[in-house]
């Protein structure tokens, strides 16, 4: 038997012919978890102004012996300022004016007393502006005051280029007035299924017939990556069914063509054929399982992944190579999986080459524990629906005893569920 590439070795090789595709600007509203394609420095302060933190009444602190003083003290109102409203007023030592959350500050002040410390509580901006208001203490210098470039100052950096916008920056772009943001293209992966047992859900089962799934778990889990997903549907098992999707993937424009089933050694797979004669085959055949028959290669010069057609090897195949390439396009470091220690509740067997088990991984206080969620066979997708985690058994090993900790790749965000440990 040929020696089998190792999956780092499959990985770097693969990822070593793509490169981050080019930016373009996009609608802040379309920006969320794009990457920035430049750094974003402030075009001004934050705050722009001086402004009110409260619903109060403005004074000129610093120049008044009473700041921080208790007692009752009478001052004139001499004016109104509202959020959203420039005021030209200029407040004089012993004046106060009524100012709302967020509005500017007038020139000369410096303080602002909340309504609940007055005899005015009245948050109600339509409330008659009293004549003079009972200040029941007189605030210090700076109370309840954000001075202007409090948070940001004019020409600071605020995200780096190469950053996955989260909804916080989109609301910080936002602030800085933008409305087109440099993004990094989305990766656009053509995506078709092949076989012609393969029938599209919405009909009935038929003899010898069964549904596509691959094309859906594919399609989301690029999508789930970032990508845009050009959906080719399902090619049958003829030269000519398969070409014909290959050409359509090109005329899309298609980043990275990627594709389902038809690389083994069947009589029927001739995806592999298809890439021999318009393309490359550059990869064939990884040291792992599920997944071994994953084929790297070209199509016409354009970058083609064929994953092997069981379900749970195409997802795997998807996680651990197609997962970091959609990352590299994108812009963002490919970075291996987020692994935990856990510790196995039993024994597990494997056959030397880099496993992926499905499991569920438990909290209980032992600590973090795996169990295999039912039969491993690579075409059994209710065993990956069961289990929130992969266990990562490395190359080379064949069994392993209860108690060993492997390393698990966790699926999802969900909080790992507590159960006991049976005995
Ligand atoms: P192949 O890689 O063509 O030898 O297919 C391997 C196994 O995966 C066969 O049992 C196929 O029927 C099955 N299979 C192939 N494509 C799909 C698909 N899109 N959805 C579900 N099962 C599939
Ligand atoms: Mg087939």
């Amino acid at each position: 038997m040929t020696e089998l590439i190792s999956v780092n070795q499959a990985l770097l090789q693969i990822l070593s012919e793509f490169d981050t595709l080019p930016a373009e600007p996009t609608e802040i509203s379309e920006a969320l978890y794009r990457t920035l394609a430049e750094d974003i420095h402030s075009p001004f302060d934050l705050p722009l102004f001086s402004n009110s933190s409260v619903d109060g009444f403005a004074v000129c602190a610093s120049k008044d012996l009473r700041a921080g003083t208790r007692g009752n003290f009478t001052l004139p109102v001499v004016g109104d300022i509202p959020a959203g409203m420039q005021t030209t007023l200029h407040l004089g030592k012993g004046e106060t004016v009524r100012i709302m959350t967020g509005a500017p500050l007038p020139e000369g002040a410096d303080a602002v007393l909340p309504v609940e410390d007055t005899n005015y509580p009245y948050r109600d901006a339509s409330a008659p502006l009293p004549a003079e208001v009972i200040f029941y203490r007189f605030p210090m210098p700076g109370e309840n005051v954000r001075p202007r470039g409090q948070d940001v100052q004019k020409g600071q950096k605020l995200l780096a280029k190469g950053r996955k916008l989260q909804p916080q920056d989109i609301g910080m772009l936002a602030t800085l007035g933008l409305d087109r943001i440099p993004v990094i293209r989305k990766p656009k992966i053509a995506l078709f299924s092949s076989g012609d047992e393969l029938l599209t859900p919405g009909i009935p089962p038929q003899p010898g017939k069964i549904f596509d799934a691959n094309s859906y778990s594919l399609g989301l889990l690029a999508r789930r990556e970032g990508a845009e997903v050009i959906r080719l549907g399902v090619a049958r098992d003829e030269y000519q069914a398969v070409l014909e999707r290959f050409e359509m993937a090109k005329n899309a424009g298609a980043d990275l063509i990627l594709t389902s089933a038809g690389v083994s050694v069947g009589a029927f797979d001739f995806v592999r054929q298809v890439l021999e004669e318009h393309g490359q085959v550059k990869l064939w055949r990884v040291n792992m399982r599920p997944g071994k028959p994953l084929t790297f290669g070209s199509y016409e010069g354009i970058p083609v992944i064929s994953l092997p057609g069981n379900p749970v090897s195409a997802f795997v195949g998807f996680l651990v190579f197609v997962r970091p390439i959609i990352a590299k396009l994108s812009g963002l470091q490919p970075t291996p999986p987020v692994t935990v220690p856990v510790i196995l509740e039993h024994p597990v067997l494997s056959d030397g080459r880099e496993s992926y088990l499905r499991a569920i991984v438990y909290k209980s206080q032992e600590g973090f524990i795996a169990r295999l969620t039912g039969h491993q066979g690579s075409g059994n997708l209710y065993s990956l629906v069961q289990a929130n985690a992969l266990l990562i058994i490395p190359a080379g090993v064949k069994s392993l005893p209860a108690g060993e900790t492997v390393q698990a790749w966790l699926l999802d965000d969900e909080p790992l569920p507590v159960m006991e440990k049976p005995e």
